[in-house]
């Protein structure tokens, strides 16, 4: 008799060829996630099967993967005789519950049906455990039996996994990410729906400071635990941002610099291929997240621009982040470059005439270098890549 841990699949598209995909894509996530672990992965069409020497360190870790519905730890053994499956269904129940068996013969050449099994392991198991009962309809311990072919599987109920798609399995999307609170959080959200994400973070050193920047890989690396590794896109953000601060209406300070953030993040996802760029942007937040000001930034690109936390409230967003581990690197006190450039009186419903007519007076080729001159991030290793647009 070994532990073994079974995974149910989460919410798998039901189109054929699709499934394998995701089945493939999700056993790579879990490959990696448990990569320095000793562990053993079979699987089919409806289960997967890990074998390992830590257990409770495997479930804790799938329990962050996207894609599963939930993690059974498993009583397995090759021998398939009913006295086996008694010993191990009584290994499995607490003593005092009401119980029901169920049982499942995926290999339908054992000779004892389904529901002669559930029966026998019932009436053993009321003889056997202490003040058990049976309730067909609403009990506290249904005890699975899984008769298949390369032997039986004894188990109740499992943990919750965290359902939504593998990651990778909808393609890459391209995370506008600062050092705040909610866009890692829109990035949680993106990996949930199984896109893998790179990352662009926008600074303006030396306003900005080299914590900030570090703040950013750290919050880029929590997401790691979630099953995504991309790279991040570091983008010097300063001299835009003083040619803006230096010949434009101040009042139009933030829209400016986000129309700059929205045509350089959609140059680059292009580029990497992303099919989508997310943000934390949430309605009404700021000046910056009105209905009118997003209308006026989107402006500049008809990329889609996917925004998971568009009707979330701070609070919500918040309780996420203390869920997945981001709040506290969030809250550090480095500011990123959007937060020195702020002006007196951002304008809440600007213009988008005016707007236009004020970025006339900008250098457009300050965004080429910017582009040029980005530091690519790639498993904490740094490389300057040159003419990469
Ligand atoms: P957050 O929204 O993550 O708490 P923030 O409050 O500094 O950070 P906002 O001013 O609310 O950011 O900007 C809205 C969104 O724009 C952010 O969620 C993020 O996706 C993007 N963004 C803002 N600043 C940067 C930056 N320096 N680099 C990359 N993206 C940024
Ligand atoms: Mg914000």
């Amino acid at each position: 008799m070994k532990e073994i841990i079974m995974i149910k699949y989460g919410e798998l598209t039901t189109k054929k060829d699709n499934r394998n995909f995701f089945i493939n894509t999700l056993t790579k996530n879990i490959e990696n996630a448990l990569s320095d672990l000793n562990i053993t992965i079979t699987k089919d069409y409806y289960r997967m099967f890990i074998e390992t020497n830590k257990v409770d360190e495997v479930i804790d870790r799938l329990s962050n993967i996207f894609g599963i519905h939930e993690i059974v730890k498993c009583l397995f053994d090759e021998n398939r005789d009913l006295d086996n499956i008694y010993k191990l269904a009584s290994n499995v129940i607490d003593e005092g519950v009401t119980f029901k068996v169920d049982t499942n013969r995926s290999d339908k050449t054992y000779e004892t049906p389904s529901m002669e099994v559930s029966r026998k392991v019932g009436a053993y198991l009321l003889k056997n455990v202490k003040n058990l009962k049976v309730d067909v309809n609403n009990p506290q311990t249904l005890i699975n039996v899984e008769i298949r072919r390369e032997g039986v599987y004894v188990y109740s109920k499992g943990v919750s996994g965290k359902g939504g798609y593998p990651v990778g399995t909808l393609g890459k999307g391209l995370l506008m990410l600062s050092g705040g609170i909610d866009s890692v959080v829109a990035g949680y959200m993106a990996l949930k729906r199984g896109v893998k994400l790179d990352f662009i973070y926008f600074e303006s050193l030396p306003h900005t400071s080299l914590e900030a920047r570090q703040k950013v890989i750290d919050l880029k690396n929590t997401l790691k635990k979630f099953g995504n590794s991309g790279k991040l896109y570091i983008i010097n953000f300063t001299k835009i941002q003083e040619d803006i601060y230096r010949n434009t209406d101040n009042d139009y300070l933030i829209t400016l610099m986000r129309r700059k953030m929205y045509k350089i993040a959609t140059r680059l996802a292009i580029k990497i291929k992303a099919n989508a760029i997310f943000n934390g942007e949430s309605i009404g937040q700021v000046a910056s997240q009105t209905l009118t000001s997003i209308k006026v930034v989107n402006e500049v690109t008809s990329f889609p621009i996917i925004r998971p936390l568009a009707s979330f409230d701070k609070l919500e967003i918040i309780k996420i982040a203390n869920e997945i581990g981001t709040y506290e690197t969030s809250i550090k006190p480095y500011e990123d470059c959007c937060t020195i450039f702020v002006p007196k009186h951002p304008v809440i419903n600007p213009n988008l005439m005016y707007a236009k007519s004020e970025e006339e007076k900008l250098n457009e080729e300050l965004l080429n270098n910017a582009l040029k001159d980005m530091i690519i991030i790639t498993d904490e290793k740094e490389n300057k890549e040159e003419d990469i647009l």
